[in-house]
């Protein structure tokens, strides 16, 4: 119904007429410039909106709130933060578990079994994607099957696709803050799922508190075609697909891992790095996987080394944000984008070094610069 005040009669109407006169004229929508003056006022609303959304997780409002953190736009990005801002100390009441391997290890598979395991004993998920492709290829690596689908009909669980576009800093300053989010929402264990394409496991391994590496038993030599370094950063192994005619191959694959570890120097200070086998598709392993997960987390918030991991998480993010914001206002910025084509030019041709040309585009940039 429409408010009394909502209407008013044109001066073209009968002076005698009374209130059965039909002809009313409805006040139309707001003009943009009146919205505008009142979007201080609309603006707080809607952070209060969001933040009781969330905090009594509204999924509708959840996702909203998440989208808004994902904006790229710089008009939503304070009103993400105000957001964010009242949701902090309802946040961190998570174990933040990242789960890396290559396409076709049975990440997602893996997931859904740990994830349905993990509701059924009274457990919050939540499941982000870190797809590097999205800023790589623009494409995606993760999101084009359909995904945990017995788990995204769960009450108790909320999947969120990586965020696409940007750099691999934008999407993990997206998902650290979907992390936040989430967890003030009350879910209380947050899965990271990425692959293991260029930078993506070592961002995903700074923002969680155990890393788990799945993997897959090969003919042969097992550690030939996995990167340098990723099994220094997991804080466990398994290797998946072990059941059928692939069980005897996964035990040795799990030995040979096991062999590697003993030599090498935990991630986790006070923690052994193990191997284990898992067969997704049967559930086999989970359970142990959740053990093994359990077990970390005692021991690690026991010594400490829990919460100082993520208070140096929160350093490191800090100071990974600057350099961000850094680089982009220096390669944005109009006149190093005009001298960069003939800085190259010569240092192609040789005719500076390019410690000078260096030099050169810095000084270029502090002087006009409004910092
Ligand atoms: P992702 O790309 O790492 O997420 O891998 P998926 O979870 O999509 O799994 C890739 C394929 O492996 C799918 O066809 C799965 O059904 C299959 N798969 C996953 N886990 C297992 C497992 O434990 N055993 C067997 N036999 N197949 C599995």
């Amino acid at each position: 119904m429409k408010n009394k005040n909502d209407t008013y009669k044109p001066d073209w109407t009968p002076k005698n007429a009374g209130e059965e006169f039909a002809v009313r004229v409805v006040k139309g929508v707001q003009k943009i410039s009146d919205t505008k003056i009142n979007s201080a006022k609309t603006k707080n609303h809607e952070v209060e909106d969001l933040v009781k959304g969330v905090l009594t997780n509204d999924r509708v409002l959840l996702a909203k709130t998440i989208t808004l953190v994902e904006s790229n736009a710089r008009a939503h990005f304070e009103k993400a933060q105000s957001v964010l801002h009242k949701l902090l100390p309802h946040s961190g009441n998570s174990i933040r578990i990242g789960i890396s391997g290559v396409p076709g290890a049975g990440k997602s598979t893996l997931i859904e079994s740990l994830g349905m395991y993990l509701i059924e004993h009274g457990h919050k998920v939540a499941v982000l994607t870190i797809d590097p492709s999205s800023s790589i290829t623009k494409g995606s690596i993760l999101g084009d099957k359909t995904r945990m689908e017995k788990l995204s009909r769960e009450d108790n669980c909320f999947i969120r696709p990586s965020p696409s576009g940007g750099t691999l800093g934008g999407v993990t300053r997206k998902s650290r803050e979907t992390i936040i989010v989430c967890e003030a929402a009350g879910y209380d264990i947050i899965l990271i799922e990425t692959v293991g394409v260029g930078q993506s496991e070592i961002t995903v391994r700074s923002m969680v508190d155990f890393f788990l590496l799945v993997q897959l038993a090969g003919a042969g030599d097992e550690l030939q075609g996995i990167k340098k370094g990723v099994i220094e950063i997991a804080d466990a192994i398994v290797v998946n697909k072990a059941d059928g005619n692939n069980l005897q191959k996964a035990n040795i694959a799990r030995s040979e891992f096991a062999n590697v570890l003993h030599y090498l120097k935990p991630v986790t200070e006070g923690w052994q790095t193990r191997a284990f086998v898992s067969s997704a598709i049967t559930g086999q392993g989970t359970a142990d996987i959740w053990k093994v997960m359990q077990r970390f987390v005692e021991i690690t918030r026991a010594s400490g080394v829990f919460e100082k991991r993520r208070t140096e998480q929160k350093i490191e993010w800090t100071f990974r944000m600057i350099e961000d914001e850094l680089k982009d206002s220096f390669y944005n910025k109009e006149i190093i984008k005009n001298e960069i084509p003939r800085l190259k030019l010569d240092i192609e041709k040789g005719n500076i070094l390019p410690t000078t040309a260096a030099g050169k585009l810095l000084k270029l940039f502090n002087s006009n610069s409004s910092i």
